[in-house]
Parts: C-alpha cells; sequence; structure tokens
C-alpha cells in the first residue's frame, strides 16, 4: 500500500481488514461492546495480548479503519482517533504537559487552540510562549531556552501563512521537545509533517478529510510510544469518535485525493482573480509569488490548498454588503467541504478572541476567510464578480 499514490491510498487504505460478510464497504458496527464465549480469549483481547474489541469508548471496528487510512496516508507507525479536532489537540497537550512545563507555539494557531494556550494551559501552570507566525528566529530563540512541546500549525487560519517544518523540527529535536503540526488545512495529500521531522501530526477531519460538513472527528498519527500514551488518556477521559462519524469520514476520504487536487486548483485561481480586483486590498494565499510564506510552502507542500483569505475596502461595511449576494457559497463558519464556505475571520475562526486580540494577532475585521469548494471555476469566479458588481459605489 505505501508504494502507492495518495489517490490510490486514499480509496483503498484500512478498508480490507474491515469487510464483513463478503460487503465491499466497511460496515458501521454500533455495537457498545463485544462478547466472548471463552474467557481465557477475553482477558487475552483485555489485557492487549489479542487483537479484538470490548468496549465502544476503547476501540471500534469502523473507527478503526478510520484510522487506518489517515495513519496510512501519514506514513505514520500509529494513531489515535477522537470525536473532535479540538478533543485531538486537547488531549495530546493533557498527555503531554505537566505543572511546570513549558510549551512554544505561534499567535495564528486556530481559535480554539489558541483559547487552550492562552487560558487552559496557564491555569494549569504550564508555561506558554506564543512567538509571530513566521517568525522562525523568534521561535528557535525560545525554544532553545528549552521546551517540552513545540506545537506548530502551517498553514494558518485565517491568513494562511507558513512556518518551516523542517527547521523547526531540527531546532525542537535539538532540546528534547516533541514537535506537534496541526495539518488540517494542507491534508496529508498537500504536506506530510512526519516526513519533515514532525513528532505528530494532528487532523480535524470534520474539515477537509471529511469533505462533506457532516461528521466531526480528530485524529494524531505518530509513533508508536507517543500515540500509546495519547490513546490511553483518550480511552479513559472518553472523546472517543462515533462510529458513524467514522463511516462517514471514511467515505469522504476516498475522494480526498480528486477533492484536495481540485480545490487547489480553484484556491489559486480565485487568488489570482481577487488580485485583479479593485475593492480588494489584500490577497492572502501561499500559492501567490508575492506571498510571504511561498518560498517556504513551495519546499514542504505539493499543493497550497484550498483556504485563502482577503481584505476588502470598506470593512465590514463592504463585507455585510458582499457575503449576502454569493449564490455558490455557504457563509458558515467551517471550511474544507464540497461546497465553497465564506465568512468573516471575527465570526468564524476567530470568534473565541476580542477585537483587540484578533488586531494583535494581524487580523482586520473586515477579512473573509474563503474555502474554496470544488465547484466549476468559472462560476465562482463569476459569482464574486457579480456580487462585487453589486455593491453601492459609496463604500
Ligand atoms: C477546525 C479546526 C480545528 C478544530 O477541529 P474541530 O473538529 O472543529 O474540533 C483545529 N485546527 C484547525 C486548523 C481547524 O481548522
Amino acid at each position: 500500500m505505501r508504494d502507492s499514490k495518495m489517490g490510490t491510498r486514499s480509496i483503498w487504505a484500512g478498508e480490507r481488514d474491515y469487510l464483513a460478510f463478503g460487503a465491499t464497504q466497511v460496515p458501521v458496527v454500533h455495537s457498545v461492546s463485544y462478547g466472548y464465549e471463552d474467557m481465557d480469549e477475553w482477558y487475552e483481547v483485555a489485557i492487549g495480548n489479542k487483537k479484538g474489541h470490548i468496549y465502544g469508548r476503547n476501540t471500534n471496528p469502523t473507527v478503526e479503519a478510520f484510522e487506518e487510512k489517515i495513519r496510512n496516508l501519514e506514513d505514520a507507525d500509529a494513531v489515535t482517533s477522537f470525536s473532535t479536532g479540538m478533543a485531538a489537540i486537547s488531549n495530546t497537550l493533557d498527555t503531554l504537559l505537566f505543572p511546570g512545563d513549558r510549551i512554544v507555539s505561534i499567535k495564528d494557531t486556530y481559535g480554539g487552540t489558541n483559547k487552550i494556550f492562552t487560558e487552559f494551559l496557564p491555569k494549569k501552570k504550564v508555561e506558554v510562549v506564543l512567538c509571530d507566525t513566521g517568525d522562525h528566529e523568534a521561535l528557535e530563540k525560545e525554544v532553545e531556552k528549552g521546551c517540552k512541546v513545540l506545537y506548530l500549525e502551517t498553514p494558518t487560519n485565517p491568513t494562511v501563512k507558513i512556518t518551516d517544518i523542517e527547521r523547526m523540527a531540527k531546532a525542537g529535536k535539538k532540546v528534547g521537545a516533541t514537535v506537534i503540526v496541526d495539518n488540517t488545512f494542507a491534508t496529508p495529500i498537500n504536506q506530510n509533517p512526519l516526513a519533515l521531522g514532525a513528532d505528530l501530526v494532528i487532523h480535524s477531519a470534520t474539515k477537509f478529510l471529511g469533505g462533506h460538513a457532516d461528521a466531526l472527528g480528530g485524529a494524531v498519527c505518530g509513533s508508536k510510544d507517543l500515540v500509546e500514551a495519547i490513546y490511553h488518556y483518550r480511552e479513559i477521559n472518553g472523546a472517543t469518535m462515533d462510529p458513524m462519524a467514522a463511516y462517514l469520514l471514511l467515505r469522504g476520504m476516498k475522494t480526498l485525493k480528486l477533492r484536495i487536487d481540485k480545490q487547489n486548483e480553484n484556491a489559486l485561481a480565485i487568488a489570482k482573480y481577487l488580485k485583479t480586483v479593485d475593492v480588494v486590498e489584500d490577497v492572502f494565499y501561499p500559492g501567490l509569488e508575492e506571498h510571504i510564506g511561498h518560498d517556504i510552502a513551495k519546499k514542504q507542500m505539493r499543493g497550497f490548498g484550498g483556504m485563502l483569505s482577503f481584505s476588502v475596502k470598506g470593512g465590514m461595511d463592504t463585507v455585510r454588503h458582499f457575503l449576502p449576494k454569493l449564490q455558490f457559497a455557504n457563509r458558515a463558519a467551517n471550511l474544507g467541504a464540497v461546497e465553497t464556505i465564506v465568512g468573516p475571520a471575527r465570526t468564524t475562526s476567530h470568534v473565541e478572541c476580542t477585537p483587540e486580540e484578533r488586531a494583535a494577532m494581524g487580523i482586520p475585521e473586515g477579512l473573509i476567510r474563503y474555502s474554496a469548494g470544488i465547484e466549476d471555476i468559472e462560476d465562482l469566479i463569476g459569482d464574486l464578480d457579480q456580487a462585487f458588481q453589486s455593491l453601492p459605489s459609496k463604500l
């Protein structure tokens, strides 16, 4: 399987071992527990000496098939899954960090992750250092002082900033830090952080992996030792993925390569189009040569992703007129679905932050986040064009 290409793996990885009754599709196993006639076999499975299932909070065959697919796509030794992406992030950090520990990260992480850094970890007496996103020297300096975890996300939400994973993984290794990368925006089709030196890669499967905005989930991939410890925390604390969600995510992932290729293509075309629009102030997309992270993105990504953002003249007043005019876009908080999704950053990725916090992160109140879907590009650009043309001239 590992010799196969990503499109083939998206379809076949993790499927065969979980088929039953000659079915060609993985079943949704809704059973909470698993029965045994043989007391010794039950015991062997319970203590982990023999493969099998005991109780749904620990493992489930449908969930395992999902895990196998993402593990394969990230070329990881081990994987575990979660009820949501945030559960994956919080359970991982809870497993690794204790009072007195230090974590280094960036200012532009996902809003929920940023809340863990600014609200919850300090209460647990974990020292959190957040550097300007993209300032590699500042990150290296802070990492050199020593840290238990170096936590990265690239590209970031919503201004799609890029961090050099290979360079930062080297810095982390030197001080014995566990290097974590949230790979939600890139997906394994565009970027494999483990191959670049990271220890753990985290996904919100809710976004591009599932791709249909109908199921929540998260995953963590990495070495056996690390993942086993995180799995153990999750099996006890209970943020388990639901089998139905696992089925939906598994089905969505079969088209991952097709979707991401199309979303990469659409996002680049839209970014280029937006550059030509008068009312657009700034366009943020790592596929644009003028983007500050372009060279690093080119080095570590196979495609630049489906996410971009842009700011408009007139701020929120323009946004209020513009967004409701779009015909082929959901105005919603999620991203990474087959449909195009738009929203102001202040209402979506960074709704947890105050206006002051957003300003400090370089997020203008009128910034629009755009998650390119898989629609025909002519229709998406035509739609944006008519919405821009409908703006009142006084704005
Ligand atoms: C959405 C998102 C998360 C959180 O995932 P949920 O499934 O909503 O909990 C984490 N990181 C990134 C980059 C995200 O976009």
